[in-house]
């Protein structure tokens, strides 16, 4: 994309210099394609505000901002131009830049089904098109924009996708897409917030499709009423639909409909059952009817859709390495975005790419792959591997280069345990089949896995954020490899949303993050006299709460020269368990006072009851007891520590006690202590299995260890690989207890065992290796502490290593 000065003057983006282009337009401060030839748009949400990455991004070599006000710190040091709302500009950018393209343009909204109707319809048009797409999900006020960004001369169809939250906010992405053709997919109830009736917010998605010549949709009479443009509509029920399903028949994997349009009745087959999957299958139908696609060559192409997996997914790899997962597509704009997810997940030093041919890039070969090598190399990937034909032969002259004709030529002449201690992006089309290198390259351990949403823990940290004054500092707490849910992924994720601390209960685990290269100040809550010197050598804060470990590590710091090496004090004022007394604080002000090899960095305490109003008056005697102990330290030694005491549930009830930091644990995971808090965060992380067997058990028989079941009436049981070493409680077994396949709740059968346990499927639909839900929004970790007499913490920090994290956004 380039995107010119004529178009900035247009969305009057000005900036002092006189002529000027870009190549690049980024909101995201980590990307590694930020350059000289970045336009950065600060833009600024309820809770973060990305002008403070302006200073680093200068020194990353960005010259043009658009900003809503010019931090102090950077005056004069770039070019910038002030708006009043950097969305708003970002938008208006967007229209000027679509405006110069006239495509044919296909806008999609609705509930459910965006995504994957683009993508199919990518898929499905290419043939006829080249076709300029939504990256993944891209369809909010910030990603519709970048997503026409995309556009370039030689494209001939756009397919972007609208999703909104609020009213109000389609007008905007109307503006920018001004589709000529509308589809609307599934009207669901998905997220209904933000609108008072189902009616009001389908009136207001049409408003994108204002201008469209048509609007594909399921026949619906009342929608139809409200508009005012041409439909072409499909239906099970309503004969005077254009397209009517006279018949839909499931055989095996497939479905075979009987259609009926306009005067023909045909069949078409999908390869799929799944109720879902037909009406987006339908949508696509249409469409290609409309645009006037043969009946002969919808059916072929039909036959050949695929299921589409649409997050980039990190995985744990063989010999320590992480894989990126995106093997679904390969797209010039979507390998930017692997790039920079790439960049942002990196454990570590060394990167490496395996990328197939590009396609429908809109621009000539010479000109893709050379904008390729030059994206790559921006990115420090050390070593590449290129599959395919055509991009092999425009990589021959670049360094650090394996090339290969096909997937098979890779699977079977390169040594993949060369492969050691280095991210590994698997980007390819489809066509290519990365999906078996992936298998190959993924760690083998069995099928269960904890899948944490990153995207779900930045919301839940937000909603803590607003509470707080905006200058309270937070520190999240990531000890117990981050409540079970990991540690340095989550951790990488906190030091980008820049908070102030992070807190680790013993200093092996702060080392972990400062090798992943977290640079965020970490606290340790309990380090040991023995580890003192792997904490300075590593910048690890200690926790001081004992006048004998106070003394040894000024006596260390002294040996060592420091210089004000920061330390916290904790104060007991009615926990019990780690602190100094107010019976030691003469102690320790004297060992403190005139002593400059350590610096009192924060002085804090921990609540006993900050969940439970029944204590009420004993959290504020404790909150009393600590500013008042505050005081005395700080007069006694002329300082001012930052103070804390607040934890998750403190920061719920007692914010009005926030001092000058927080110490937030539990809430950023998805869980709150009332049901209260619960509404209001997400859910973070799904543990999921799949059934190894499925077997049918006869009057009279038992299940499991010491006949705990005995079978009243012939029974359909699934066995699913996780147990108790995976840290599935045996009070959730034996009926008490559920795991949800396909939706439905499977009750445990008999005692949970070490690997395994059973469940009754009798009345579930199901076949070996599907899907099982151990816990995520249903079941919820609170219910089942609550039914195994415990709290979610000890659920959450329960799942074992053996149990693979995959870590995603959406
Ligand atoms: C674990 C911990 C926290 C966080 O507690 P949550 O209830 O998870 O928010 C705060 N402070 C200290 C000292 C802790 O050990």
């Amino acid at each position: 994309m380039v995107v010119k000065s004529n178009i900035l003057h247009e969305a009057n983006i000005n900036f002092s210099t006189s002529k000027i282009e870009f190549e690049h337009v980024s909101i995201d401060s980590r990307s590694l394609q930020n350059g000289n030839t970045s336009l950065f748009f600060c833009l600024k949400g309820q809770n973060n505000d990305a002008h403070i990455f302006i200073e680093s991004l200068i020194e990353k070599g960005v010259q043009h901002f658009v900003v809503e006000y010019i931090p102090e710190n950077v005056k004069g040091k770039a070019h910038f131009c002030i708006v009043e709302n950097t969305t708003a500009a970002l938008q208006n950018l967007a229209k000027a830049y679509k405006n110069q393209f006239q495509i044919e343009t296909i806008g999609i909204t609705g509930s459910n089904g965006k995504t994957i109707v683009k993508e199919w319809l990518n898929f499905l048009l290419s043939p006829d098109f080249s076709v300029v797409r939504s990256p993944k999900s891209y369809n909010s006020q910030v990603g519709v924009p970048l997503s026409v960004f995309g556009i370039n001369e030689n494209h001939t169809l756009g397919i972007f996708e609208a999703g909104i939250s609020l009213k109000g906010e389609m007008q905007h992405l109307a503006e920018i897409i001004q589709p000529n053709i509308g589809i609307f997919t599934h009207l669901g109830p998905a997220h209904q917030e933000g609108f008072t009736t189902v009616e009001e917010k389908i009136i207001e998605k049409c408003q994108l499709f204002s201008k469209a010549e048509v609007l594909i949709l399921e026949k619906n009479d009342w929608i139809e009423k409200h508009l005012t443009i041409p439909t072409f509509t499909w239906s099970f029920e309503d004969n005077k639909a254009t397209v009517f399903i006279l018949s839909s028949v499931k055989n095996n994997l497939k479905t075979t409909l009987e259609i009926q349009y306009k005067n023909e009745v045909f069949k078409i087959s999908l390869p799929f059952t799944d109720a879902i999957s037909i009406e987006n299958a339908i949508t696509c139908i249409c469409t290609l009817l409309y645009l006037k696609v043969s009946i002969s060559t919808i059916s072929e192409r039909i036959s050949k859709l695929y299921n589409i997996e649409i997050r980039l997914q990190a995985k744990t790899g063989i010999n320590n390495c992480l894989l990126i997962d995106d093997s679904f597509s390969s797209d010039y704009q979507s390998l930017k975005m692997a790039l920079d997810f790439l960049e942002q997940q990196k454990l570590h030093q060394k990167k490496t790419i395996i990328l197939s041919d590009i396609f429908q890039s809109g621009l000539n070969l010479n000109e893709l792959y050379s904008n390729v090598i030059k994206l790559l190399q921006q990115n420090n990937i050390a070593q590449i591997i290129t599959i395919g034909e055509t991009i092999g032969k425009y990589f021959q002259d670049v360094q650090n280069v394996i090339s290969f004709a096909n997937t098979q030529a890779f699977l079977q002449q390169f040594n993949t345990d060369s492969f050691k201690n280095e991210t590994i992006l698997i980007k390819g089309a489809r066509s290519f089949n990365f999906d078996e290198i992936v298998v190959l390259l993924e760690e083998k351990n069995h099928e269960t896995v904890l899948e944490i949403n990153l995207d779900a823990l930045t919301l839940n940290y937000n909603f803590y954020k607003q509470k707080l004054q905006n200058t309270t500092k937070i520190m999240v707490m990531v000890k117990a490899f981050g409540y079970g849910n990991g540690g340095y992924e989550i951790a990488k994720q906190l030091e980008h949303l820049k908070v102030g601390y992070l807190g680790v209960a013993f200093a092996d685990e702060g080392i972990a993050l400062r090798k992943a290269g977290i640079t965020t100040p970490i606290m340790v809550l309990n380090p040991e006299i023995s580890s003192y010197k792997a904490m300075i050598a590593y910048n690890l804060e200690p926790e001081m709460y004992s006048v004998s470990g106070l003394t040894s590590f000024i006596e260390l710091a002294k040996e060592k020269n420091l210089n004000g090496y920061p330390i916290h004090l904790k104060m007991d004022t009615g926990m019990h368990r780690l602190g100094f007394e107010k019976s030691e604080v003469a102690a320790l002000i004297a060992l403190l006072k005139h002593n400059n090899f350590v610096k009192v960095t924060s002085i804090f305490s921990h609540l006993a009851a900050s969940d439970n109003f029944d204590f009420k008056a004993f959290t504020l005697q404790q909150i009393q007891l600590f500013e008042s102990l505050v005081s005395e330290l700080s007069a006694a030694l002329n300082i001012q520590p930052i103070r804390h005491i607040l934890n998750t549930s403190g920061i719920f009830n007692f914010p009005e006690y926030q001092f000058e930091m927080v110490r937030l644990g539990i809430g950023i995971y998805g869980v709150g202590n009332s049901e209260e808090e619960q509404i209001s965060l997400e859910n973070v992380s799904v543990l999921k299995s799949i059934i190894s067997q499925i077997s049918t058990v006869n009057e009279n028989e038992s299940i499991g260890y010491s006949r705990k079941f005995v079978v009243q009436k012939q029974m359909k049981i699934a066995t699913i690989p996780i147990g108790y070493a995976d840290g599935i409680r045996r009070a959730w077994g034996n009926e008490k207890g559920y795991v949800m396949i396909h939706n439905q709740k499977a009750t445990i059968l008999g005692n949970i065992c070490m690997d395994m346990l059973m469940v009754d499927v009798t009345s579930i639909p199901c076949e070996e290796r599907d899907e099982v839900i151990i816990f995520g929004e249903n079941p919820h970790v609170q219910e089942i502490a609550s039914v195994c007499d415990t709290i979610p913490y000890e659920i959450l920090t329960s799942i074992s290593q053996r149990v693979k994290r995959i870590f995603y956004k959406n």
